[in-house]
């Protein structure tokens, strides 16, 4: 479980994102619970990044549709490279290179696993955990198939919320959509960053998700013209917007 492909793919003298040599910070949790976190990443395709804390890594999938509360749901979710714990809770823009995009810390909390052996359970393909977090909660289940993709190369996994208390149909990706570390969506983010960083940060063009990302350049423009012309207020005055009015399930 080294991070050698995760620092192969990355230079970290251009890139923001953590290099994975430091330690991570202490945190005090039972035991038996691991940090887990799903960033929300708008990269070529908009997709959510389901971690998992296990033996000093962050092991990960990408889930393109994003996680879904209603057990019916199977989401696809491609196993891709272990990350450096530190990572677990960046936010910000990546510029040019792999994963060339806007990161938004979607949810972040403990997670258990509800096998004896986790190791034993991913070799299976069989991974049943239980998350807490401030938007998914409850238990779990990652399973590998091999009915999509390249044929037989163990990538692919589905992950499906088990029946419980916090199964629902509620769409979570659009009812709470926004940052858990900052409140943030991905326009706000990426104003707040050094325009010399976001402004070479233009990795699509055409496309879906080109517009998206054009639509949230000229946002994140207009929001920083907004602010040079007025004075800038604390964080904690910020006027809340309407969306966040919407209570969150907990
Ligand atoms: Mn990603």
């Amino acid at each position: 479980m080294a991070l050698e492909d995760y620092k192969r793919k990355r230079d970290f003298t251009k890139s923001p994102e953590p290099s994975g040599d430091e330690p991570p910070a202490r945190r005090r949790r039972k035991v038996d619970e691991r940090f887990f976190s799903v960033q929300k990443h708008l990269a070529r395709h908009l997709h959510y990044d389901l971690r998992l804390e296990l033996n000093g890594v962050l092991l990960s999938w990408a889930v393109p549709k994003g996680p879904s509360l209603n057990p019916k749901d199977k989401r696809l979710a491609m196993h891709v490279e272990d990350h450096p714990l530190d990572y677990g809770t960046f936010e910000g823009v990546i510029p040019e290179g792999y994963g060339a995009g806007i990161v938004m810390l979607w949810d972040t909390g403990t997670w258990k696993p509800l096998v004896d052996n986790v190791e034993a359970a991913l070799k299976t393909g069989d991974l049943k955990f239980e998350l807490d977090g401030y938007k998914l909660k409850g238990s779990w289940a990652l399973i590998r198939t091999r009915g999509y993709g390249r044929q037989g190369d163990g990538r692919s996994w589905l992950l499906i919320k088990h029946r419980d208390d916090w199964a629902g149909e509620v769409d979570i990706t659009t009812f709470a959509p926004l940052s858990v570390k900052s409140n943030q969506d991905f326009h706000e983010i990426l104003a707040a960053d050094d325009p010399s960083v976001w402004r070479t940060n233009r990795p699509v063009e055409g496309g879906a998700t080109g517009t998206m990302l054009r639509a949230i350049i000229e946002k994140a423009a207009a929001l920083k013209a907004e602010r040079g012309a007025k004075p800038r207020k604390a964080p904690s005055k910020r006027p809340r917007r309407p969306s966040q009015g919407k209570k969150e399930p907990t």
